[in-house]
C-alpha cells in the first residue's frame, strides 16, 4: 500500500485530523464462551477458520512494529474472549519485554481468571477490565445464555487478590432486562473496590438489532445513580478516556483514593475528537475505528515476507484515513459488517 500523498513523514499513527492513535486494541480471537445478546446470537457465529487466525509468533511481530515503529505505548488484549487463546500468557510475556515496554491490560469476561490471573500478572499483564452487567444469576442467564455469573464473581476477586488492579468492571444496561441494576452494581463496586463504568449499548450486534430508542442512555444511567448516591464530577483531566467520570462521595477505593464511576456514552456523548484507538482483528486487520466499514489487511504482507518498516507503513496509510467520527448519529450510518465480537470491544 503507498504512503497518502498527503501525509507528512510522521513516524507514529497521526490522521488528518490531528489524532495520534497510542493505545492498540488487540482481538485475540473472536470466539467466546457467553452470547451476551448485545454482542453474539445464542447460536454463536461462523468463527474465523482457523488458518486465517494470526499465530501467537505473528502477534508478537505485530506487536513489535506497533511499539517499536508506531510510538504505541497502550496495550489492550481483547476479543472475543481472549482468556480462551491459549496462548494468552506466552502472548503478554513477549509484550511485556518489548522496548518501551507499554501498558498492559485485559479486557475480559472473567470467565478462567481464577485459574490465570497469577499466571497473566506474572507474565506481565498490568490491569484487567471485567465485564459484569448483572448481580442476578437467572438475569445473567438470560442476557449471556450461559449459567455463569459464579464464575465471573471468582474471576474478579481473583484479580483483585493478584493484584491487576484497578480492577475494572464494564456494564452494559439493557432496557427491560437489566436496566434497574446502576445502583445495585455500583453498590457491588464500591463495596469490592472495583471501578465500574457503564458502556450505552452501541449498533454493534450481529442481528443489527440495535435500536436507539431502546438504548439506555448516559443521562439515564447518571439519573439512576444520582438518586441514591451523591456524586461530584471528577476533576482529573479526561484526556482520550472515553469514560467520564464522578466521584462518588463518601467511598473511597482499594488504595484509598476517592471512588470513581465512569459512564461511557458512546452515542449520545461521542468522543471522537479525542480518540487515540487503533485496534487490530484476530485475522490480522487493521481498523481505525471500531465503526469502520472497511479494513487494512496485515496479514497477508506479513506471511509473505514483508519487513517491518512496509508493515509499519502499511499501518501508518490506514490510520491516516480515519475518519473524524463514528457517524452513528448521521441518517446515512451503517453497522459495520463484523459484530463487536469479532472486531475486539
Ligand atoms: N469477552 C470480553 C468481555 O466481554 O469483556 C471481551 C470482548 S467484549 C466484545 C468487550 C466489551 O464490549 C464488553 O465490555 C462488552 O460488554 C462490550 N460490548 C459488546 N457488545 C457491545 C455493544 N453492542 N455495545 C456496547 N458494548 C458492547
Ligand atoms: Fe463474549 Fe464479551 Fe461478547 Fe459477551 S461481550 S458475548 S463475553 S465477547
Amino acid at each position: 500500500m503507498a504512503t497518502p500523498a498527503d501525509r507528512p513523514p510522521e513516524p507514529s499513527l497521526v490522521d488528518r485530523y490531528g489524532r495520534v492513535a497510542t493505545d492498540l486494541r488487540v482481538s485475540l480471537t473472536d470466539r467466546c464462551n457467553l452470547r451476551c445478546s448485545y454482542c453474539m446470537p445464542p447460536e454463536g457465529l461462523p468463527w474465523l477458520p482457523a488458518p486465517s487466525v494470526l499465530t501467537d509468533d505473528e502477534v508478537v511481530r505485530l506487536l513489535t512494529v506497533a511499539v517499536g515503529q508506531l510510538g504505541v505505548t497502550e496495550v489492550r488484549f481483547t476479543g472475543g474472549e481472549p482468556l480462551l487463546r491459549p496462548g494468552l500468557v506466552k502472548i503478554i510475556a513477549a509484550a511485556s519485554g518489548l522496548t518501551p515496554r507499554p501498558r498492559l491490560s485485559l479486557t475480559t469476561n472473567g470467565i478462567g481468571l481464577d485459574r490465570l490471573a497469577g499466571p497473566l500478572r506474572d507474565a506481565g499483564l498490568d490491569r484487567v477490565n471485567v465485564s459484569l452487567d448483572t448481580l442476578d444469576p437467572d438475569r445473567f442467564a438470560q442476557l449471556a445464555h450461559r449459567r455463569r455469573l459464579p464464575d465471573v464473581l471468582t474471576g474478579l476477586a481473583a484479580a483483585a487478590d493478584t493484584g491487576l488492579t484497578p480492577v475494572k468492571i464494564n456494564a452494559v444496561l439493557l432496557r427491560g432486562i437489566n436496566d434497574s441494576e446502576a445502583g445495585d452494581l455500583l453498590r457491588f463496586a464500591l463495596a469490592h473496590g472495583y471501578q465500574l463504568r457503564f458502556i450505552e449499548q452501541m449498533p454493534l450486534d450481529p442481528q443489527h438489532g440495535w435500536d436507539r430508542s431502546q438504548m439506555v442512555t448516559a443521562d439515564e444511567i447518571l439519573a439512576q445513580l444520582e438518586a441514591e448516591f451523591p456524586l461530584r464530577p471528577d476533576p482529573a483531566h479526561r484526556g482520550s478516556a472515553p469514560a467520564e467520570t464522578w466521584l462518588v462521595d463518601g467511598f473511597s477505593d482499594a488504595h484509598g483514593e476517592p471512588a470513581k464511576v465512569g459512564v461511557i456514552g458512546s452515542v449520545t456523548r461521542p468522543f471522537c475528537g479525542a480518540c487515540d484507538r487503533t485496534r487490530l482483528t484476530a485475522d490480522g486487520q487493521v481498523r481505525n475505528c471500531l465503526f469502520a466499514t472497511d479494513e487494512n489487511d496485515l496479514r497477508t504482507p506479513l506471511r509473505d515476507g514483508a519487513a517491518d518498516e512496509e508493515l509499519a507503513e502499511r499501518w501508518r496509510a490506514a490510520m491516516w484515513g480515519k475518519l473524524p467520527g463514528h457517524g452513528i448519529n448521521d441518517p446515512t450510518f451503517l453497522q459495520p459488517a463484523r459484530p463487536m465480537s469479532a472486531i475486539g470491544g
